[in-house]
Parts: C-alpha cells; structure tokens; sequence
C-alpha cells in the first residue's frame, strides 16, 4: 500500500471500510480523516472529504525572517471532481498567517485549488476539456460539473482570452496567416438593436476582427491591427452593396478590389424588391375588388423566393410519389406525401401578373450572371438585366437598377475573384445558433471571443469518446 503514503497523494481515511475504495486523490498535501456523504440544494448525493492541509515550515517564513504564526483557521469548502451523477468536495480548515514581528498576513497557499474559483485544479481542468470540446453548453457543464454557470462562463472567457488575445486581454492576436480575399459584413446583437461587424477570411472562415457598431472606423482600426504589410496580401474583399466598408478599404488599400458576393445580392433582391413588389400586388388586387387572386398572393412569398429548378424538383417527387414525412403506427400518424402543382402554380401566378414574370427573369439571370467567370461576359448579362429592370418602370426594380449601376464594377469583378457566398452565410448561421444557445450574453467580449472560436472549430460528427476527454 505504498501509494497512500506517497506525497504526491492525498490519504482517503474512511469510515466504513467496505463501502470506499483507496484512490489516489491529486491533492498535494491534503489528509482525508473522513468522508460523509450529503444532500445537495438539487437532490444530487455530495461526498464531502474532510481533512487537513499539510502546513509546511518554510511557508511559515516571513520575509522579515521570522516565523508567522497561525493566527485563525476558518474552514474552506472547496469543489473537486463529481463522481457519476454525485458531486464531490473538500472541506478543511484553511490558515491564516500572521508574523509576530512585522505584522504581515497571509492566506496559506493551497497548491490544489484554481485561481480565482473555490473549485480544484483538476475539476478546472476537466471543465476546460468539456469547453474545448465544444459539444455541451455551458447549462449543461454547469450541471454535469456542479458548478454555477457563472463559473463556467468565466472559466471559458479566461480560456478563451488565453487563445484569442495578448497583452493581458486587451488586443485580439494578429490573424495566424495571410490573407486573399476577406469578407466583411454586419450581425445584430442579442437586442437586436445594436449591430457589431465581422471581418473573416474567406478561405478558412476565421472570424479575423469584431467590433461595435457598422461604421467606417471599423474597418481603419482592422488595417491598424493587421499592419500594411499583411494588408499587401490581400487582393479582394466581398462586402454588401449597402454599406460603405468598401470605400474604406479603398481609401487605405488602394489595390484591394471590391466585391459583391451573390448572397448579398440575392438578399437584397428579396427583401427590397420581391416583398416589395408583391405587398403592392396584393394592394392593388384588393383595390380593384379581386380578394381571391390576393389571397392567393398572399401565400406565393416562398413560391416566388424558390428557384424553378426547386419547384421543378418538388413536381418530380410528388409524379414518384415521394414520402417526405413518414408516418407511425405507434403514434397513428399518416405518411405525408408531396404535392404537385408547384411549377405550375408559379407558371399562373406569372401569367396573370407581368411584373410577376419579369422577378422570375430577373432571378434566373442573376444566378446564371454569377456563374460566369468572364468579366467581359459577366458584364454583358448584368447590363441585360439592368435593362429588363429600367422597362419595368417599377418603383422597386429601379431601385434595384440604380444598385447594380453604382456597384457595377465589384459585381463583374466576382468573375475574377471566386469568392463563394458559402463562408460569409456560414458564419452568419454560427452567430445565429450562438445567440439561440442564450448564454444570455449580456457581456458581448464574451459573445465576440466565442464568434471567432466557433469560425475556427471544424464539425465533426459522432467525435470519438477519447478526444473529448484527452
Ligand atoms: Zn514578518
């Protein structure tokens, strides 16, 4: 039974001999005289260990070299690792020093015990590896740890500042590599009020810099960071048509070409014209006293959103007599089988309604415009489409006219610069998620470390078991 009078370990004293097992603790100094087991606040079983903590002389040495005396012992509780579903703790008195000549104090050192948490080094560790591991959320750490959730935040802050910033917290590190092509592009905080603005590149999807707000400045006090020289490697930026981080960067970089990315695009037409244009459909179909080709309307949002070749898809199940929702005995519930009609549907609402028709072109062109990887051809298709919008004469696509001429020359450039909408939709998804997970988040230097951890994380499904708790 070497082991329990090795240093290294802690002894596990018992009471009832058959009920424990002698294992090795971890805790540097600590003597088990007992162990009882208790009810915690949640129903959980509390193993509580009692003990002492082995004083040592040279601690007791004050710096004015004589000997500190203890001057009271108050008992510290502190919570180690949970075994299964029960959760463990330490309990033991816990001396305070006093140097009869100087009059120093101080707390004795429990070299066992997290910094800045009344938790031990291994149950800290333990939450790091689950935080690392990026499977449960901090609700369900706190739970299987028996930890507050406030602790498991802070925790993971410090853990997360420990990789994403230096000097003490207060700058983000510089980007691990160079950068091609960035992409920049706003979110809502949790308020939904405010906004805060990303900068990503666009080859690994590392969120590269956060920052409050949507204005220029965000994007002079990215360059500062960076450096001009990382600035030289980079050779485009995709941005939306509606903001003015394009000017920016062409004021400090003036090699940087803009672009303007299809999901961007595709974004803008379906918010500002489509819905547009179809809420005016609707009114005046009202006004004229045709209520059923309204109502009608009303429920073609998606139906015009979709692309045909979606639709034509959806037709092709519904002809094989595909079950998109299978049903159970169990829960007397019936298969769900998909219903035709999509396309032609689309087809009628586009033949009683022109300006219907022109949206569907204009749809399809923009999409086929995006593929070409042919400046000169690029242009040709946009020009195309800017024409269809003008002889509309439609409020909406003259809008949408006067975007594509005063963005022209970063729309054609996508034919140069492949710059997929995939990574900047990606992100926006991950930010989306993150909020929805509600760590509440009220603090946003939490939210923002936590963006650029999730960019940097690849999924991986089914995770082996041993890497989680590596
Ligand atoms: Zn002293």
């Amino acid at each position: 039974m070497d082991y329990i009078r090795t240093e290294a370990y802690g002894q596990l004293a018992i009471t009832q001999s058959t009920e424990y097992l002698l294992i090795p603790s971890c805790l540097y100094g600590f003597h088990n005289t007992e162990t009882t087991t208790g009810i915690a606040k949640s129903g959980r079983t509390v193993f509580c260990h009692k003990g002492t903590l082995d004083l040592p002389e040279e601690e007791r040495l004050c710096t004015c070299g004589r000997r500190m005396h203890i001057n009271t012992h108050p008992d510290i509780y502190i919570r180690h690792l949970s075994i299964g579903d029960n959760l463990s703790c330490l309990l033991f008195p816990h001396n305070q020093l006093r140097c009869p000549g100087c009059g120093a104090t101080k707390s004795q050192h429990i070299s066992f015990k997290a910094d800045g948490h009344l938790i031990t080094e291994a149950l800290h560790q333990y939450i790091c590896d689950l935080l690392e591991a990026g499977t449960y959320t901090n609700k369900q750490i706190a739970e299987l740890t028996g930890v507050g959730e406030n602790t498991v935040k802070d925790i993971d802050k410090k853990r997360l500042q420990s990789i994403y910033t230096t000097d003490g917290g207060s700058k983000l590190i510089k980007p691990e590599r160079k950068a091609r092509f960035l992409g920049i592009d706003e979110f809502k905080l949790h308020n939904g009020r405010r906004y805060a603005t990303h900068i990503i590149d666009l080859e690994t999807g590392h969120v590269l810099w956060i920052q409050n707000g949507k204005k220029k400045q965000i994007v002079y006090d990215f360059i500062d960071h960076v450096g001009m020289e990382w600035m030289s490697s980079v050779e485009a930026v995709a941005c939306d048509m509606n903001s003015d981080f394009q000017e920016a960067f062409e004021e400090k970089c003036e090699w940087i070409q803009p672009v303007f990315d299809y999901f961007h695009i595709v974004k803008n037409f379906n918010d500002k014209v489509i819905s547009e244009v179809r809420k005016d459909e609707q009114r005046r179909l009202y006004e004229e006293g045709n209520v059923e080709a309204a109502r009608a309307l009303k429920k073609t949002r998606y139906i015009l959103m979709s692309n045909r070749s979606t639709l034509q898809k959806k037709d092709d199940e519904a002809t094989a007599n595909r079950v998109v929702h299978k049903g159970s005995s169990l829960f007397k519930t019936e298969d769900i089988k998909r219903k035709g009609g999509n396309e032609a549907k689309y087809d009628s609402l586009l033949n009683e309604n022109k300006l219907l028709f022109t949206l569907d072109l204009v749809k399809e062109k923009m999409s086929l415009a995006y593929s070409m990887t042919d400046e000169a051809k690029m242009a040709e298709a946009i020009i195309d489409i800017m024409d269809i919008c003008k002889a509309t004469g439609n409020k909406h696509l003259l809008w949408f006219y006067n975007l594509l001429d005063h963005h022209f020359e970063g729309i054609i450039a996508h034919a140069t610069y492949k710059i997929s909408a995939g990574k900047i939709e990606g992100i926006n998804q991950k930010i989306k998620t993150l909020r929805r997970h509600g760590y509440g988040y009220p603090d946003d230097e939490y939210f923002f470390l936590k963006i650029m951890d999730m960019s940097r994380k690849v999924y991986i499904r089914n995770q082996p078991s041993h890497k989680i708790c590596d």
